[in-house]
């Protein structure tokens, strides 16, 4: 099983706002946010429903950022 860097504490991830340049802060892995409706639904259809259409297969770990300052959030591939 393929690790993330991030979701173990490795590596701390940074990125700036794009809206207003602040630093932003990880709120974990996307797939956190669905696992209360998304277990039992096939990952084509997930992939759908959230609205990347990039591939989990491919190993990276899709993360939450939220800037605290004005609340802009964007999601950030993690390679693992
Ligand atoms: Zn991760
Ligand atoms: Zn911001």
């Amino acid at each position: 099983m393929a690790i993330c860097p991030v979701c173990n504490g490795f590596e701390k991830l940074e990125a700036t706002c794009s809206s207003c340049g602040k630093n932003m802060e990880d709120s974990g892995r996307i797939m956190d946010f669905y696992d209360d409706y998304s277990a039992y639904m096939p990952i084509d259809q997930m992939k759908l429903e959230d609205g990347y259409p990039q591939d989990y297969q491919k190993e990276e770990c899709p993360h939450l950022l939220k800037c605290p300052s004005c609340g802009y959030d964007e999601v950030k591939f993690i390679k693992e």
